[in-house]
């Protein structure tokens, strides 16, 4: 059964994202996109959204209806209170607090509070974003119990019935590649591995078999890793 509710998709162009895009195309008729610029280095993301979506709309012409406008919000303030080595120029590395210093604090919390903001002027009732447990980077604004005071928390504040979805929450990163054959099979997996983007460095030089990155960064080694894992059960 089809949802007849819109629903917004929290879409950076990445690996997780795009999944929760196909996700969202699947399940609802009415399907708009949103993504923040907050000055992070790995800014190509944002570059690749367009082709992203136009690949997901390619794949189906149910989809290509489905799929709806595409909202971009510039939070370039986001990046100059958060020291971190998204946004400056500093190696990756774990923080005192047992927090990789990838560590942009709340930025989900704002995220979330941009899209219900777009979400309630476009009479859209669900919100879909890529927050997952399970490959646990240590983010706490990811955790299942944050999304859910969230939805709370927004729900209160806007006098809405808001519904966070998180289709991603407890499956790992080979899991979402078998997620992603599921939905869109291998034409998908294809557009994931090559037209996505995860790497911290925005490195698009090196196609390596589970796409473009640097190989070393810590997305780069969660994103092979799951894509080693799949291949090997799949
Ligand atoms: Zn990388």
């Amino acid at each position: 059964m089809m949802n007849p509710d819109g629903a917004l998709v929290l879409f950076s162009g990445g690996q997780d994202s795009t999944a929760c895009l196909a996700w969202a195309l699947t399940n609802f008729t009415h399907v708009e996109t949103i993504g923040f610029d907050y000055g992070q280095r790995h800014r190509v993301e944002l570059d690749v959204r367009h082709d992203v979506r136009a690949s997901l709309a390619n794949l189906s012409p149910d989809w290509a209806a489905r799929l709806k406008d595409d909202h971009m919000v510039g939070l370039a303030s986001l990046g100059e209170v958060s020291n971190t080595s998204l946004t400056r120029d500093v190696e990756f590395a774990m923080g005192k607090e047992g927090l990789p210093n990838t560590f942009v604090p709340g930025r989900n919390l704002i995220f979330l509070t941009f899209a219900a903001a777009v979400a309630y002027r476009r009479g859209l009732k669900h919100i879909v974003t890529g927050v997952c447990e399970t490959d646990f980077s240590g983010y706490p604004d990811c955790r299942d119990d944050t999304m859910k005071a969230m939805q709370l928390a927004l729900n209160l504040g806007m006098e809405r019935r808001f519904v966070i979805h998180t289709p991603l929450m407890w499956i790992d990163k080979a899991a979402t590649w078998a997620l992603a054959k599921e939905l869109g099979g291998n034409a998908l997996v294809d557009i994931t591995r090559t037209q996505t983007h995860t790497c911290y460095l925005g490195d698009r030089e090196h196609l390596q078999d589970w796409g473009f990155g640097c190989g070393t960064c810590p997305a780069c080694e969660l994103r092979r890793d799951g894509y080693v894992r799949w291949c090997a059960g799949a």
